[in-house]
């Protein structure tokens, strides 16, 4: 067997996810949860961070990011493994000494475990990139999709693109901590909460509508940019020591379709009352789960259910003696 054997791995760390992993830990599970952006949060985290849900029991209303923050807490209760930034694209059986093992691959390494609970959602996200000239050369030099460690940033000259929640909010978040901080948009319409852009009219970060970005300078790191006005065909030089594109996402359930489970449609894989596709040891949960015989309930609520139900039906098919029932978590400790 492999050393680094687990229970259940959890592809996708979107609301579903995060809340399986806290069954699972619950459970006594020893887990892995495997997401393909560098943040957790699925959904809510890149489509509607700043959007107030109704419907999730016990909040009148929540933030989603504040949502997935508190899904976060509870969901890494147990500490579980996390591997962000990695998509998971082949899972396969394979046989090892003492008994067969489901094994799941990114680009990046081979993972080992006896059972594995599909949480994708509507897919793996990937952020739109920006085609311009200069822009994939210093990808990751300066040039930035997501944020990752916010103290590379400091007292840095930023450009920001884009006219969503993710722009607005890093412009807000970085206004005391970057040394100035632009914003272009090639609209004057934004998509981003109402309440945020009104916050960022009251800042003195320019807010750049019609213009977009031509060219990013630099050699081995961003150095500066060129923006034009698609107005007026206006362009300026501007010395910046990092661009944030935050020009949305895409969507795409991608391998998960060949990996021999049976699907409903196009989009959603199918399960039956107990979580379980087709393959043994492999359940689905959440927007991705279709339960046979009825059309997807794509609500938060649903994916909860059913990653509790996943979670704990998955620690009896590794123990076959243990119950389905977990037992009371208001009679635990933890
Ligand atoms: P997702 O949130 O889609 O998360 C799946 C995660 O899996 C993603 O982070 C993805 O990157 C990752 N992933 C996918 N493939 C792979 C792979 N191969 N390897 C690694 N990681 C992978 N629901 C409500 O209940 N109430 C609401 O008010 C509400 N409002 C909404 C508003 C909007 C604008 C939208 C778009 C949806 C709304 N929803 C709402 C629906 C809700 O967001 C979804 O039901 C919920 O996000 C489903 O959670 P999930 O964890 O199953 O999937």
């Amino acid at each position: 067997m492999p050393d680094e054997l687990y229970d259940l791995t959890i592809i996708g760390a979107g609301p579903t996810g995060l809340f399986s992993a806290f069954y699972a830990g619950m459970r006594g599970l020893k887990t892995k949860v495997i997401e393909s952006l560098p943040q957790v949060g699925g959904q809510l985290a890149v489509l509607y961070p700043e959007k107030l849900i109704y419907d999730v029991p016990g909040h009148t209303k929540v933030l989603a990011k504040d949502l997935v923050s508190q899904l976060e807490l509870q969901g890494f209760h147990f500490t579980p493994t996390v591997c962000l930034d990695e998509r998971i694209e082949i899972l396969d059986r394979r046989q090892m000494e003492g008994g067969d093992v489901w094994c799941l691959q990114s680009d990046t390494q081979t993972h080992f475990s006896k059972t594995v609970l599909i949480t994708a959602g509507i897919g793996a996200f990937t952020p739109n990139k920006l085609d311009k000239p200069g822009v994939a050369h210093l990808e990751g030099k300066g040039v930035e999709y997501f944020v990752q460690d916010k103290r590379k940033l400091r007292g840095k000259r930023i450009l920001i693109v884009g006219g969503g929640d993710s722009a607005v909010d890093w412009c807000l978040n970085l206004k005391d901590w970057a040394s100035s901080i632009v914003l272009i948009h090639r609209r004057d319409q934004f998509r981003a909460h109402e309440a945020s852009l009104a916050e960022l009219r009251l800042t003195d970060i320019p807010l750049m509508t019609f213009w977009e970005l031509k060219r990013a300078h630099g050699e081995d790191f961003v150095s500066g940019a060129t923006i034009y006005n698609n107005k007026t065909g206006e362009e300026r030089e501007m010395e910046v020591d990092a661009i944030l594109v935050n020009i949305g996402f895409k969507a795409s359930l991608g391998p998960i379709a060949a990996w021999g489970m049976e699907m409903q449609g196009n989009r959603h894989l199918k399960v039956n009352c107990l979580q379980e596709t087709n393959l043994p040891g492999v359940y689905a949960a959440g927007d991705i789960a279709a339960v046979e015989g009825n059309e997807p309930l794509s609500l938060i609520v649903t994916g909860f259910a059913q990653g509790a139900l996943a979670a704990n039906r998955a620690a009896t098919f590794i123990n076959p003696d243990a119950k389905l029932f977990p037992g009371h978590s208001s009679e635990m400790r933890l």
